[in-house]
């Protein structure tokens, strides 16, 4: 927290005005799953196959000078070298996040060593069921689950990263916050997820409506012993409590082709350079106010919360707000109810296919009016 803070600070008293908070890297896009929601995994067979090298990594982690460093992919895990990576920037003071779906974690532990600042994301998407429909794979859950306990016990620093779709059951959701927090997780991060247009499976990603819906479901009323590694603010703007823009320049991602323009969701072009990325860009041209189709139902923490950590930084009020928010439970009856409303399965029959599409084009004229008021 200090690093961001001193971080923040230092951006600040030096006027810039466009600045990384994380950097994404991705050193592969191989990956041991193939999530139905994935829109990383569909390149051909030659890119596949390639790996950043250490080097890289480094360059680009030096040129961008981001304080954090996510490694999503693919699957890290598969990279040849990826203890070097780890090594290099834990070598850097960089606080790292290694995101991984932990098929692969209990066998490569022994290639690191606990440090404050390495930390495992493991990709978690719910209850049993849930995360092993999401990630299309039976036993998914239990793996994940083996590889959290031997981490944790190991002395490892670990978090769960979870990405919700549509027919997610917020009660469930919830009973899954008890059970990474009786796991020993340290923090649990969640966003909605993204609907990109090269994922297998089109029908379940939400729109904005139904995520402040969904998030005000799960997230009010909350449990003290639930922790979360985010932003407040950016939870609550999940929860329909706050509007923020998006800053698509708060989360860079470097990877196989370059630095991509604009951001960890969208492929408008590379740069070779962090400086020409940040230069060449045409950012207006991005967010839910630019107008543009592909940021419209975006609710993403890669866009939105460097804004969230932005408001936090810029007064005292936003600064009040984010300690409030560590430890508000969010009382609200409303969203308690919610908790009991059937929901829309997620193995749709597929005799309920056509009426659920008919319901998606209702939903989508709702999200319409919504976003234009
Ligand atoms: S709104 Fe989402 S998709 Fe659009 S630039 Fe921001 S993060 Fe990327």
């Amino acid at each position: 927290m200090w690093t961001v803070v001193s971080y923040v600070l230092k951006q600040r008293a030096a006027g810039n005005k466009r600045y990384p908070l994380v950097l994404m890297l991705e050193p592969l896009f191989r990956c041991n799953l193939a999530c139905a929601g994935c829109g990383k995994i569909q390149y051909p067979a030659h890119v596949l196959k390639m790996n950043l090298t250490p080097e890289q990594c480094f360059q680009a982690v030096d040129e961008c000078g981001a304080p954090m460093v996510s490694i999503p992919g693919g699957e890290p895990l598969m990279h040849p070298e990826i203890d070097k990576i780890v090594e290099g920037l834990i070598a850097r003071k960089k606080y790292i996040y290694l995101c991984t779906n932990a098929l692969l974690l209990k066998e490569k532990l022994h290639l690191f060593k606990p440090s404050k600042y390495l930390t495992f994301s493991v990709h978690v998407d719910g209850e049993k069921d849930h995360h092993d429909f999401s990630v299309c794979r039976e036993g998914g859950f239990e793996l994940a689950v083996d590889g959290i306990r031997e981490a944790v016990a190991r002395g490892f620093r670990v978090t769960t990263n979870t990405t919700l779709f549509d027919g997610a059951d917020p009660k469930s959701v919830r009973d899954f916050f008890d059970q990474m927090t009786a796991l020993g997780v340290e923090g649990m991060m969640l966003s909605p997820g993204y609907s990109y247009d090269k994922a297998p499976d089109q029908q379940h990603f939400l729109g904005r409506a139904r995520t402040r819906r969904l998030f005000r479901a799960i997230l009010s009323n909350r449990k003290a012993s639930w922790r979360f590694n985010m932003s407040p603010l950016f939870l609550e703007f999940l929860m329909g409590k706050r509007h923020y823009a998006c800053t698509p320049w708060g989360m860079p991602t470097y990877n196989l082709f370059g630095w991509q323009k604009p951001c960890y969701l969208l492929q408008d072009g590379y740069a070779d350079t962090f400086a020409e990325l940040m230069e060449s860009t045409r950012w207006e041209n991005y967010g839910t106010e630019s107008g543009n189709p592909k940021c419209a139902n975006c609710m993403v923490h890669s866009g939105y919360e460097a804004s969230a950590v932005h408001d936090q930084f810029s007064s005292w009020k936003g600064f009040f707000a984010t300690v409030r928010g560590q430890f508000a439970k969010y009382p609200d009856e409303a969203a308690l109810r919610m908790l009991d409303e059937p929901v829309k399965p997620v193995h749709a029959p597929a005799g309920l296919v056509q009426l659920e599409k008919a319901q998606l084009k209702v939903n989508a004229k709702e999200e319409e009016a919504e976003v234009s008021a």
